[in-house]
């Protein structure tokens, strides 16, 4: 559904600001839908510009891009950006964003994934290094896809403090303008924190998505059953779980008679060995 023009609303948006202050989430919900898809898109790519560019940025080393210059890194970032492609497939047309999908890999031993509006997902290797299969790795992706063609973190940054920077995007032409306070909000935009419904939302289609890839749509459930907590700790302080996270994915897989098919399937091996095979050069 194309969204009217943002300028258009602006009477109603500054209303919801009001609204927002009074503490009836008025903005987190139904006024979020003021930001147009090409305002998320505008958004996400200032934030993977700076994310890529800023010296300041890359001087902390939080968010170092995986170098992909040997073939075996090469063939390892095709691999993850097709796998991305392919899920996305499996979004129905009606949810899926007009925006393309960026999947980047950041090279560093932190078990986690996130992205931001505008179809920007990035996925730090160490997550990648703790996985067995494709069907965890699928499970993953699908979860951070469908959080972006939900609009969970668009509406947790309207909920998070980062009203002058959404007005900024709804506002504004200036490119530049939008890149300075993105650097400055950059921080918290890469570490949004959804509530627990949007997590459940985004490991309900996130299941849906990669069971409809062929993968064991119990990957996501598998990997969050086999990892300590301690060693979620970064997953779980942007993507908040609640105890029965493992055991709501079986549920909605037991709900359906194909995915529960594909969840039994013992002959399906989830391309375990060609995942071996890509993600091997991260262990050398
Ligand atoms: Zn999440």
């Amino acid at each position: 559904m194309r969204l009217p023009k943002a300028k258009t609303l602006l009477p109603l948006l500054f209303a919801a600001v009001m609204l927002s202050r009074c503490g009836c989430d008025f903005f987190g919900t139904t006024g979020a839908l003021f930001v147009s898809e090409a305002d998320e898109e505008k958004l996400g790519k200032s934030f993977d510009s700076t994310l890529t560019n800023s010296d300041s940025i890359k001087a902390k080393g939080e968010y170092p891009v995986f170098a992909a210059k040997s073939a075996d890194s090469l063939a390892l970032q095709k691999y993850v950006q097709d796998l991305g492609q392919e899920l996305l497939k499996a979004v129905p047309a009606d949810d899926r964003p007009d925006y393309a999908f960026h999947f980047t890999l950041i090279d560093k031993n932190v078990i986690n994934a996130f992205a931001v509006p505008g179809g920007y997902v990035y996925i730090y290797t160490g997550i990648i290094k703790n996985m067995k299969d494709e069907s965890e790795l699928a499970g993953v992706m699908g979860h951070e896809i469908a959080h972006v063609t939900n609009h969970h973190y668009r509406d947790a940054m309207a909920k998070d403090g980062a009203m002058s920077l959404l007005l900024q995007v709804l506002l504004g032409n200036d490119s530049g303008k939008l890149a300075q306070m993105v650097g400055q909000t950059f921080y918290g935009l890469a570490g949004l924190k959804v509530s627990r419904d949007n997590e459940a939302e985004a490991d309900f289609y996130g299941t849906k998505y990669s069971g409809s890839t062929g993968r064991n749509p119990l990957g996501i459930a598998k990997f969050f059953g086999r990892m300590p907590k301690d060693g979620l700790a970064a997953m779980l302080s942007t993507h908040p779980a609640s105890e029965s996270r493992v055991a709501d994915v079986q549920a909605e897989v037991a709900k359906s008679t194909s995915l529960t098919a594909l969840a039994n399937d013992s002959a399906n091996t989830n391309f375990a060995s060609r995942f071996q095979q890509f993600t091997a050069v991260l262990k050398k």
